[in-house]
């Protein structure tokens, strides 16, 4: 890919008027008055820059985080911000040591007596694992908000800057305070449980199904839902201390057509726990089935989800759970079962205290 050479700052669109990063950032921190919010960097395309003016290819975490925030001074009437890199990835390359430095950083930030909120610039590939972990892993119930954009910060009409104000909004409100994490988009507030991406490149891309939006949140001003239902942060029993690798879990997609022969790869390859996303309610043909109640028997974590992108997975509908040493997935995606199940397996193996887990968070 032919890179072009991006001025930085702004990406956006020159600030009305013409200051110095250092001095925004100075002006900023002498407001003592206003919420002081720390944003936690990784990259995306909200920090993205096309390969050129019309190009539809781009690089996602091409700019920093200083330079967003440079594109939009309305942000400084907000809040009071810190900014601290953690990574400058697509999302797509998130993986399982960034999130436990990433958790760490988080909670540093939520332990910062000066600090009023987290905001964490994020692609939105896997935003909602990200979102799901944290929500599970940070004791704190100061508001940690994840934002993200669908187009690079020189697209025509991004999205970035308002997700961006908007996070900065929401992390700031006292509202938000014990709702867990949180994910901004496209003028919505969503609960890490609830929210999936369901679109390649729409800006309205996130939905939450089930239980439905955390709020609105429109040029900052905040209408907020009910409370989310589920365990998380302060309420969560799972804990990164002493934790240096999470448990290898993986997920095995259903077909039609389907063999064993991608679960027994799995077992092979070390894996500790499997999610099924299974057609339908969960199932999978007999061949793999079997498969996984053989991986149960020797101990392995199945859990059966859905392919489906909505409804619950219940226990022993068309598959005999009991027998077979399954886990059900309760409300989860495939994604998100994931997650739980990790942070489940550092605690136990045990699949009746696992399907507990996935009947609690
Ligand atoms: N691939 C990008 C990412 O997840 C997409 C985005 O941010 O919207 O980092």
């Amino acid at each position: 890919m032919t890179g072009r050479v991006y001025p930085d700052p702004p990406p956006f669109g020159a600030p009305k008027f013409a200051k110095t990063e250092k001095n925004v950032f100075a002006a900023r921190t002498m407001s003592a008055s206003l919420p002081r919010i720390r944003i936690l960097a990784t990259g995306g395309t909200i920090a993205g820059a096309q390969t050129g003016d019309r190009a539809r290819g781009y690089r996602a975490g091409a700019f920093s985080v200083e330079a967003l925030i440079a594109a939009v001074p309305q942000l400084a009437a907000l809040a009071a911000l810190e900014v601290e890199p953690v990574a400058a990835i697509g999302s797509q390359d998130m993986d399982d040591a960034t999130w436990l430095r990433l958790a760490a950083r988080t909670q540093a930030a939520a332990d910062d007596s000066a600090i009023t909120g987290v905001v964490i610039t994020h692609g939105t590939d896997t935003m909602e694992e990200t979102a799901f972990f944290l929500n599970l892993v940070v004791r704190t119930a100061k508001p940690i908000v994840l934002v993200g954009a669908m187009r690079p910060a020189t697209a025509m009409s991004a999205d970035g800057p308002m997700n961006l104000y908007n996070a900065v909004a929401v992390a700031a409100d006292p509202a938000a305070v014990g709702r867990g994490a949180l994910v901004v988009a496209n003028d919505e507030i969503h609960f890490a449980r609830e929210i999936t991406k369901t679109n390649t490149t729409q800006v309205g891309t996130f939905r939450s199904g089930h239980r439905g939006l955390a709020g609105l949140v429109n040029n900052g001003r905040l209408h907020l839902y009910g409370p989310p239902v589920r365990r998380h942060t302060t309420a969560s029993e799972f804990t990164l201390a002493g934790i240096s690798a999470l448990p290898r879990v993986d997920i095995i997609y259903a077909h039609a057509g389907m063999d064993r022969k991608l679960i027994d790869a799995a077992v092979q390859a070390g894996a500790r726990g499997l999610v099924l996303a299974g057609v339908g309610d969960g199932n999978a043909g007999s061949l793999a089935l079997r498969a996984a109640a053989e991986a149960a028997a020797a101990g392995i974590a199945v859990v059966r989800s859905s392919r489906t992108g909505g409804g619950v997975v219940e226990r022993n509908i068309e598959t005999d759970d009991d027998t077979s040493g399954f886990i059900a997935a309760d409300e989860l995606n495939p994604q998100k079962s994931r997650v739980l199940l990790m942070l489940g397996l550092t605690c136990t193996a045990d699949p009746r205290v696992l399907q507990e887990y996935f009947f609690s968070y």
